[in-house]
């Protein structure tokens, strides 16, 4: 017995996928090209007999009382090439054979499913990206329940225009005066070509009223016999449509190809209106410090960063909504199928993970998020915005690379002008850093590290411009601490140990800064430090060490307590930059 490995089956060209029409005793009564070919002189055989025994068994015994169908895993052989691993299903079936019933049976390989999902996947995006590249209409129409759907696709999530019986929509479309006979005629036509299951038809509409769609040619067929289902194209005289903004090819981003703004707020307006009670989440999402982006690779490189976050998010969103961008690096998303937080945080973590990636090992491409939900906190657009857009200053202000997701009870009452006074202090605080900042360079500068070692308001500052609960620095190989600022539970103790364990220096890198998120990463990282953090209550931090003479000789730590926090790359420079210039000060 030898089982086949997923290159022999490639090898041989043996990818299998069938169907058959087995009596009771499992006779094969007909069966796709595939298992002939597969099982060559042996297709007299019951298929109880080419697959394992035990699984013969359980299908041998579920066949008489059947109701539900049967899966198992195993393998079957044609007494030839080994064995392969298959899934296979039993179900009943309308067919008969002499009156008596027969059951289907579907053969699926195990090894090829995985290669068969990815260019089905590769196939869906392929078509996708067709049909959005063009400007036609498709309909879906289904036998069985009468129903048709008209949609168009625009960035490869389509978007439905009708969704209706077939009979309401021929009766909609012809009501009312002013219809021609030839259009009542034409609509006739296409609903018993629909309804007839034609395998293809085409035909005109030339009404001269135009209607919704205007003139246009139809061309479709039955496209899947068994489940009745016809499906066609309508290909409307494009200088007689009159539809929405956002369907249209100026709708576009030049830059990116989403939606622009006026066409992203046109739809979410128009969604938000027919929702109803189904949860829906308008985002909102800013690049962090996109002009450091541009100042250090230049605008091009700028350009390509923006392409990539169209892309993440487009790709990721995909049909559950719809991707904007609303000029500069700011993009919007109107989000209509994700029902809870759980998969709303899933999606977000998912697109901010793909990000930091993409430009590795250049920078680290960080956005902050803003999140609204509907219909929890607001029903109309201008209000769901206006508070996606709070919750991105808010992320902002609190050190980006985050989301914040908008609860009235946590956030506080919104008001036009409480935004404005938000997005004002944002730029003030923004604007307040980099001054800060040269002030205290050149006080440095100026008066030698105790400008900020002898001053607590100078530490004080510090701490609050970058919401730091703590600010230590530590020197002379951990024998003294120079300065302590903030309430710390306790005092620091014996800080020397830190200044000697050769694991915990090796974190520090080249650079001499580490950083840490969470105490659970601190933990994985080092186990003594964990403990000291522990002790302190410190939740996150950034450290800065300076060596003299190759050992370490000074520890600057910038400290949160009892909570995670996310540090922005723009943080973590700057915290860096004052680190290690206060540690070189005191090492020289
Ligand atoms: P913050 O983290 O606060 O968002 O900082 P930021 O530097 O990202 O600041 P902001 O969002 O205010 O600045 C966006 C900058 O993006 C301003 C502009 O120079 C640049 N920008 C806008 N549109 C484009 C574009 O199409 N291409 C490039 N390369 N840059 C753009
Ligand atoms: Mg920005």
């Amino acid at each position: 017995m030898r089982i086949l490995r997923t290159g022999e089956v490639r090898e041989k060209g043996m990818y299998m996928c069938c169907t058959l029409d087995v009596r009771k005793d499992f006779a094969v009564v007909n069966a796709s090209e595939w298992y002939y070919r597969y099982v060559g002189s042996n297709s007299y055989l019951p298929i109880t007999d080419l697959i394992d025994p035990e699984d013969a068994a359980i299908l041998e015994e579920t066949i008489e009382k059947m109701e539900e169908p049967v899966e198992v895993f195993t393998r079957i052989t044609n007494h030839k090439d080994g064995y392969r691993n298959v899934y296979l299903r039993l179900e009943k079936s309308d067919r008969t054979e002499d009156g008596q019933p027969l059951y289907e049976v579907t053969i699926l390989d195990i090894l090829d499913l995985e290669g068969r999902n990815g260019q089905l996947e590769t196939n869906v995006a392929k078509y996708r990206y067709f049909m959005t590249l063009g400007t036609s209409y498709y309909f879906d129409y289904s036998l069985k329940d009468n129903k048709i759907v008209i949609y168009k696709y625009v960035n490869e999530k389509s978007i439905k225009l009708v969704d209706t019986d077939l009979d309401s929509f021929v009766e909609e479309y012809t009501k009312g005066e002013g219809h021609s006979e030839k259009l009542v005629d034409q609509m006739n036509a296409f609903s018993s070509h629909l309804k007839g299951g034609s395998r293809f038809f085409e035909m005109d509409f030339t009404s001269e009223e135009g209607g919704k769609y205007g003139r246009c040619g139809v061309k479709g067929g039955v496209y899947y016999k068994n489940k009745g289902m016809v499906t066609g194209i309508f290909t409307p005289d494009r200088t007689n449509v009159k539809e929405a903004y956002y369907l249209t090819e100026a709708a576009k981003d030049a830059g990116t190809g989403l939606l622009n703004k006026k066409a992203a707020t046109e739809y979410a307006i128009e969604k938000l209106a027919e929702a109803g009670d189904k949860t829906m989440w308008v985002i909102v999402m800013d690049i962090d410090d996109f002009k450091n982006v541009n100042d250090t690779f230049g605008h091009l490189f700028g350009d390509q960063v923006i392409r990539k976050v169209a892309e993440t998010l487009q790709g990721t969103i995909g049909q559950r909504g719809i991707v904007g961008r609303f000029g500069g690096d700011e993009f919007f998303v109107l989000l209509e199928k994700v029902g809870t937080r759980e998969d709303l945080k899933t999606l977000l973590k998912t697109i901010t993970k793909q990000l930091a990636v993409a430009f590795d090992p250049k920078f680290k491409l960080t956005t902050s998020i803003g999140v609204c939900q509907y219909p929890v906190e607001g029903t109309n657009f201008g209000e769901l915005f206006g508070k996606a857009d709070k919750a991105l200053y808010i992320a902002k202000e609190k050190g980006k690379n985050r989301h914040i997701i908008y609860e009235e009870k946590i956030h506080g009452v919104f008001t036009a002008d409480s935004m404005k006074s938000q997005s004002v202090a944002y730029a003030v605080s923004r604007e307040k850093r980099r001054e800060m900042l040269i002030d205290l360079m050149s006080n440095l500068y100026l008066e030698g590290v105790k400008y900020v070692t002898e001053r607590p308001e100078v530490q004080k500052t510090i701490r609050d411009l970058f919401d730091l609960d703590g600010f230590t620095v530590c020197s002379e190989y951990g024998r003294k601490i120079v300065c302590c600022n903030g309430n710390y539970m306790r005092d620091h103790g014996d800080m020397q140990q830190a200044f000697e364990d050769e694991a915990y220096i090796k974190l520090f890198g080249e650079q001499g800064i580490f950083v840490v998120t969470t105490l659970e990463k601190l933990k994985a990282a080092n186990e003594h430090a964990f403990e000291v953090a522990t002790e302190l209550e410190i939740g996150a931090m950034i450290q800065c060490m300076v060596k003299k003479e190759g050992r370490p000789y000074v520890l600057v730590n910038f400290d949160v307590f009892n909570r995670n926090r996310k540090w922005s790359n723009n943080d973590i420079e700057l915290l860096g930059m004052i680190g290690t210039c206060i540690g070189r000060m005191l090492a020289s």
